[in-house]
């Protein structure tokens, strides 16, 4: 059998990477197009002030529903995105697009935007964030760049440049994913992040019991505490795990238990619903 299947003329090893690299250069196309063709839309996910479980602010998820390829899953054509640095004029679409909708939201509710590396690295990054405060009219204070520890290892004075001039703006830069990637304390010396979130992976192990998680998490918070960051805990998914975060001393948490990324219209229903009391 085996060698009916995969022996003789087939070479399926050949046959998958062939495949994969046909499926990537289609998925290219589609994507180079999916801005003009209005395929990209933003979900919001709330994040939630960890003791009095009010929404402080939502982070911007981008969508792809490709005509051609369904719903694509986020991991798969960000990362397309940036290999094609198709990521740059999408990116700022996305910060137009989070800026314009947060202006629906309660003053005090502030609005998070995922930024690769490749787009911190355009000479005009900063001009591609005024010109999405400005054409929305949002202050700047309300808008919190996000960025994972990757961008250090490639271009790490471009790149903190870059957020500098944001800071400089008004905007606030939080440390996303922090603990997964080339981890450095360096970095948190470098930049003043106004707040770390802590990857779910460690949420995860310490809702499991590891006592690795746990430890790692308090002494992340202990640091964020010592250096005047918020710390936000991701991928929170039920009530135990709210309460273990709450009890490590997180000041915000994110996750499905508090709400998942929903359409435009559904997170400013959420603050209808919430008669604006909580948020
Ligand atoms: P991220 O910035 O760390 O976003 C959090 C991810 O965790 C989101 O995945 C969210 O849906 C998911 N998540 C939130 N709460 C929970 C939970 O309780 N349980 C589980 N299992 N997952 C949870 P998503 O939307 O698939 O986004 C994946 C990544 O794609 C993001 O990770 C971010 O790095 C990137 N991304 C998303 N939108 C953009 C964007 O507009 N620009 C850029 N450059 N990257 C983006
Ligand atoms: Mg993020
Ligand atoms: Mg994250
Ligand atoms: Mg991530």
């Amino acid at each position: 059998r085996a060698k009916d299947e995969g022996g003789g003329e087939h070479r399926p090893y050949e046959s998958t990477l062939h495949a994969n690299a046909e499926e990537r250069r289609q998925l290219e196309g589609s994507l180079r197009k999916a801005l003009e063709n209005n395929e990209l839309l933003l979900n919001y996910q709330p994040v939630v002030d960890a003791n009095r479980e009010n929404v402080v602010s939502f982070e911007a998820l981008l969508r792809w529903n490709s005509k051609e390829h369904g719903f694509v899953r986020p991991d798969k054509f960000i990362a397309l995105a940036e290999d094609t640095r198709l990521i740059v004029p999408i990116g700022a679409w996305v910060l137009q697009e989070a800026c314009r909708e947060a202006l629906n939201w309660p003053r005090n509710i502030r609005v998070a935007v995922n930024v690769s590396g490749e787009q911190l690295i355009e000479p005009d990054f900063a001009t591609t964030v005024v010109h999405a405060l400005s054409n929305s009219g949002l202050e700047p204070q309300r808008l919190e760049i996000e960025v994972t520890e990757s961008i250090f290892l490639r271009d790490p004075n471009i790149a903190r440049a870059a957020l500098e001039q944001v800071i400089a703006l008004g905007c606030t830069v939080a440390l996303d994913d922090f603990g997964t990637g080339y981890s450095s304390l360096g970095y948190l010396r470098k930049l003043s992040f106004s707040t770390i979130k802590i990857d779910r992976s460690f949420v995860q192990g310490a809702a499991q019991g590891s006592a690795e998680s746990i430890a790692i998490i308090r002494a992340v918070v202990a640091m964020a505490d010592s250096l005047e960051m918020a710390t936000t805990a991701e991928g929170v998914e039920n009530p135990e795990e709210a309460e273990m975060i709450r009890n490590m001393g997180c000041t915000k948490i994110q996750g499905y238990y508090f709400g998942r990324p929903m359409g435009a219209a559904d997170a400013r229903h959420l603050f209808a619903r919430q008669g604006q009391i909580r948020a």
